[in-house]
């Protein structure tokens, strides 16, 4: 049997960047909502952040000049009303903040991971764990085996914790965006029925 855990995130990470009114790298927060202009059938839509310490507000680009009638259905309605899930499509993609000069910060953002946990005698479980997010691989055990991070390191160095059929160069350091396939062994499933 393979089990299924995904891990969902608990609001939306912080970017940090340099606050020009600070003068300093800040924490900037998604405010969800976005700006909308439009002039002669062509938009511009951003964005909106807001500094953690000054409230400085930091529009990130969404689309610029863009034709009207080339969006995505439903799309310029979700700007239009500052849809929630669609500022979240953004704000949790790593990659969009990074090509606009900011870091998400993954580490400090609050996640469940939801799905059955085999029982603590089951040899080798086979877990599929998704994330769309990029959490640490390490950050997403510890928290769904209530185990410490150092217990985690440590049952990744024993081959208590195995990445599926691939090497394990990396293990520790690894990045889930995406999913990734892991093999977990008896001591690594008995921690948690001693935290319960
Ligand atoms: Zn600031």
């Amino acid at each position: 049997m393979q089990y299924l855990w995904r891990a969902r995130p608990q609001g939306l990470p912080r970017a940090i960047k340099y606050c020009g009114r600070c003068g300093r790298k800040t924490e900037f927060y998604c405010s969800n909502s976005f700006r909308v202009n439009a002039q002669k059938k062509t938009l511009d839509v951003w964005l909106i952040y807001k500094c953690e310490v000054c409230d400085a507000t930091w529009n990130v680009e969404l689309y610029s000049r863009v034709g009207a009638g080339t969006l995505e259905k439903g799309l310029y309605e979700g700007f239009l009303k500052n849809d929630a899930a669609l500022a979240a499509r953004y704000a949790l993609d790593a990659a969009f903040l990074a090509k606009n000069g900011a870091e998400a910060d993954m580490d400090a953002l609050p996640f469940e991971v939801e799905g059955e946990l085999p029982a603590p005698d089951t040899c080798g479980a086979q877990v599929v764990l998704e994330c769309a997010f990029g959490a640490r691989l390490d950050r997403l055990l510890k928290e769904k085996l209530c185990l410490s991070r150092a217990a985690v390191q440590r049952l990744m160095e024993t081959g208590g914790i195995r990445l599926a059929g691939e090497t394990q160069k990396g293990i520790k350091n690894l990045r889930v965006k995406g999913s990734v396939k892991i093999t977990l062994s008896p001591a690594a499933l008995l921690a948690p029925r001693e935290a319960e």
